[in-house]
């Protein structure tokens, strides 16, 4: 019995990267599954459709922009349409910004808050009035290790995902009783479109302190995201679960030649 059998959810930002791999980790399992995403990406989401249906699960497209209440509510409103259930969601999408934060400009600071931030706000709204009424469900957020440490060149971004830790803390506990299940993962740097296109050095920055010295893949987040929704997770809520090669645990002290390659 896969663990996911007769089960559904939706996964935003799934027309490709971490929620695409998501969403096929699901599939694998037998779900279900709302491959939300904005319009503008409906070819790759029916990629992601193909895939999931290969791995053995079931799934549909639902066009949605995260930062539109409207648009949101729709999103859960044809997940319970179409499957009869809402049992879990990953809650995903995000887009990310960089520079000096005195030069942000200020639309652009605003962007980036109301999707990564607003936006998984308003999924977790919509979800949650909808499972506290239907027997509970799974709710995992995407957060980012910028949401657990200051990252340079990335104020807009880390504000926003330090916000979703926040929220994700505060949801797990007002929801805990309700049968509602709430986490977050926080990946480092996964090797998805939106870590490919940074330039050289950001990488290089990026992967310096971090003790394994590479990228992650979108499975190994996706992973992590199929374990806190499942029933092996059941007693973990409110816990912000680092994907990130150690980055986050050793970001002030480590040193590459004190982890020597064997
Ligand atoms: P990605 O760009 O490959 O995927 C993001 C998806 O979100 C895209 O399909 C995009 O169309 C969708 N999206 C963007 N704005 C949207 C909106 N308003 N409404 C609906 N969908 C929207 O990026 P990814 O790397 O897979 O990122 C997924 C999540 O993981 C994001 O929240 C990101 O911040 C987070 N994250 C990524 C990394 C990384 O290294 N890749 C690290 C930490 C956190």
């Amino acid at each position: 019995m896969r663990d996911f059998e007769g089960k559904a959810g939706l996964v935003t930002g799934a027309a490709g990267g971490i929620g695409r791999a998501t969403a096929v980790a699901f599939g694998r399992e037998g779900a279900g599954v709302v491959v939300a995403d904005l319009e503008h990406s409906r070819d790759k989401a029916l990629e992601t459709i193909a895939l999931v249906e290969e791995a053995g699960g079931k799934a549909i497209f639902v066009p949605v922009d995260v930062s539109d209440s409207t648009s949101v509510a729709e999103m859960v409103d044809q997940t319970v349409r179409h499957f009869g259930r809402l049992d879990f969601a990953h809650n995903n999408a995000g887009i990310g910004g960089t520079g000096f934060l005195a030069d942000i400009e200020e639309d652009e600071f605003d962007r980036i808050i109301a999707v990564d931030l607003k936006g998984v706000w308003l999924a977790m709204k919509y979800e949650i009035q909808y499972m506290k009424a239907h027997g509970g469900g799974t709710i995992v957020n995407t957060a980012s290790e910028a949401g657990l440490v200051g990252t340079l060149w990335a104020g807009a971004y880390v504000a926003a995902k330090h916000g979703v830790v926040g929220l994700t803390k505060t949801a797990a506990g007002e929801c805990a009783n309700m049968g509602i299940r709430i986490n977050a993962v926080a990946p480092g740097a996964i090797s998805t479109p939106m870590v490919r296109q940074l330039p050289a050095m950001a990488k290089e920055m990026i992967l310096a302190p971090q003790p394994l010295h590479r990228l992650g893949t979108p499975d190994e987040v996706a992973d992590a995201v199929v374990w806190l929704s499942s029933e092996k997770s059941s007693f973990v809520l409110g816990t912000i679960l680092s994907v990130d090669g150690g980055a986050t645990a050793n970001a002030e002290s480590y040193n590459p030649e004190l982890s020597p390659s064997a």
